[in-house]
């Protein structure tokens, strides 16, 4: 196994053992690709949503919130294109019955001429040493060119079958790469079929297909047919967006990988609605206002990078993916769409409704065109989970598992702990909850010995732990240890407030952004 997959599995166990994310119905062995958030997920879930509520619904005042409802009139996906285009091409394996996307059996084919390039440049790093340049190395190798010719070769194959939608050409690839699939090692697949990722159920009591609906898989679509009303009652005017989290379903095909591909999952997006011809100024806008949110996390620049597509949606006019290190390396965390007026038109076409704004300075009326920027909340969740998550060796040779999460996402802010359970030191930590509870989730702990409680909250990420002693009764003075740096100082209860408040404050990242 290598490290990458130890990485995840790390996380997964440390989830589980905290209580931050629980397979589904686990009593029952679980519901696959659904997760349950246990009692520090569900606080670190609302924190991030906080977090980018606040960036979004608060710190601009040309952007308001949105909380649609999950069903929507079926005709929305007609519109949207989901009804028809949203599918996965998807190949059975007739021995193990298991069912793959045939494009990421081709890709993950790929992905292993890549591995080999990456084992080439670890050799060339022992041969050269500190002369080691990568670049000239991956420019001029014989063996990298020749998997990388490899690489561009397949890749540019397997655009144009899917650019064409040409379904035989696909199994034809598989068969002529010779991939087996992974559980029975067979290479006895059926035919590559089209697979609509959408969950359909029956509204009210009457079954068939005229109350056949859908459960929404993007949050976007409740936010384009609310524009004019949204418009309207708040008296908006371009530019101005509209932003909403909530959950959206998608029936995938393979679903993996922890969080990050459910099939109930929790999407933030937000719809910017621009006058036509100024789309690119702010998909470039939202391009950098996206990144710094994300930065100013503090987890490291080095997790990030963008991604933009060469290849865009018939609708989109630029796209760009921020991307960030998860355990199983750089995928897509977030996605920033120019989405010209393509939404707004086909609910136009299919509603026979009017979606247009009057602009009073250019005194005409236009079909607004659209910048998206839509973010996986679960998986904000693994991006800070995994990065935060840390095995650190002590200088006295001892280890500690931390969990470093951003202080203002933080599920408690200060654990407050008295150092015995006798002379009323539980009173007086009690007393300090009391006063720090209406601003701060605090927790009270005053089992097993300090350094164990100490190691405890170091693991589920409480930046803060303050400890009563005797000296407390005596001059109102408590121990405050930060979880970072471990450090402990001896400070007046009367400052504890400005103390934490200085770290845990979501203010901080906001002016940032
Ligand atoms: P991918 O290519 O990884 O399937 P996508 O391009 O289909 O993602 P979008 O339709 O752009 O994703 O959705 C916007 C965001 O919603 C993504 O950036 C991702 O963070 C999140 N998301 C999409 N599908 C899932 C899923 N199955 N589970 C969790 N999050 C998801």
């Amino acid at each position: 196994m290598d490290k990458k997959e130890d990485k995840l599995k790390e996380v997964i166990s440390h989830a589980k053992e905290y209580g931050y994310v629980f397979p589904s119905s686990e009593i029952y062995d679980g519901l696959s690709a659904t997760y349950d958030y246990g009692q520090l997920g569900a606080e670190l879930k609302k924190n991030i949503k906080d977090y980018w509520w606040a960036a979004m619904v608060q710190m601009n005042e040309e952007i308001v919130g949105l909380d649609a409802a999950i069903f929507m009139h079926p005709q929305t996906w007609k519109a949207s294109g989901h009804m028809d285009a949203f599918n996965d091409p998807m190949i059975d394996n007739k021995d193990s019955k298991k069912r793959y996307r045939a494009d990421v059996l081709v890709e993950e084919y790929i992905e292993k001429y890549r591995d080999k390039i990456k084992k080439e440049v670890k050799k060339g790093r022992k041969r050269f040493g500190d002369d080691f340049d990568e670049e000239q190395f991956l420019a001029t190798n014989p063996n990298v060119k020749r998997n990388q010719d490899k690489i561009d070769k397949l890749e540019a194959q397997l655009t144009e079958i899917l650019e064409g939608d040409d379904l035989d050409a696909l199994k034809g690839m598989i068969e002529e790469l010779g991939i087996a699939c992974p559980v029975s090692g067979s290479k006895n697949w059926t035919d590559v079929r089209q697979f609509n990722l959408m969950f359909a159920t029956e509204l009210g009591s009457v079954a068939g297909d005229a109350s056949k609906i859908y459960l929404r898989p993007e949050t976007a679509q409740g936010i384009f047919v609310n524009f004019l009303n949204v418009q309207k009652t708040g008296r908006m005017k371009i530019p101005f967006g509209i932003a909403q989290i909530g959950k959206a379903f998608r029936n995938e095909i393979v679903a993996r990988q922890f969080i990050f591909r459910m099939r109930e999952f929790e999407q933030m997006e937000m719809q910017y609605f621009v006058r036509p011809g100024e789309e690119l100024k702010w998909y470039e806008h939202w391009k950098e206002k996206r990144n710094k949110w994300h930065k100013a996390l503090g987890l490291g620049e080095e997790f990030y990078r963008d991604h933009d597509h060469i290849k865009l949606a018939h609708y989109a006019n630029a796209a760009s993916d921020i991307e960030f290190d998860f355990p199983m390396g750089f995928k897509e965390l977030e996605g920033i769409h120019s989405r010209t007026d393509f939404d707004l038109k086909k609910h136009e076409e299919f509603s026979g409704k009017k979606l247009q704004f009057f602009d009073p300075e250019l005194n005409k009326n236009y079909t607004p065109y659209v910048i998206e920027t839509s973010v996986g909340l679960d998986r904000m969740f693994l991006a800070v989970l995994s990065a935060a998550l840390k095995n650190e060796k002590l200088e006295d040779g001892s280890e500690r598992v931390v969990l470093s999460i951003p202080p203002a996402l933080a599920p408690y802010k200060v654990a407050v702990m008295p150092l015995t359970k006798k002379d009323g030191l539980p009173d007086k930590a009690r007393e300090i909850i009391d006063d720090l509870k209406f601003d701060y989730n605090c927790q009270y702990d005053e089992k097993d010995s300090i350094g164990k409680r100490y190691r405890r909250q170091d693991a589920i990420g409480t930046p803060y732990h303050v400890t009563v002693d005797h000296q407390t009764l005596e001059d109102n003075t408590v121990t405050i240890r930060d979880r970072d740096t471990m450090e402990q100082e001896r400070v007046s209860i009367n400052d504890l407030h400005a103390i934490i408040d200085e770290k845990v404050s979501m203010k901080k990242l906001l002016k940032m952004g």
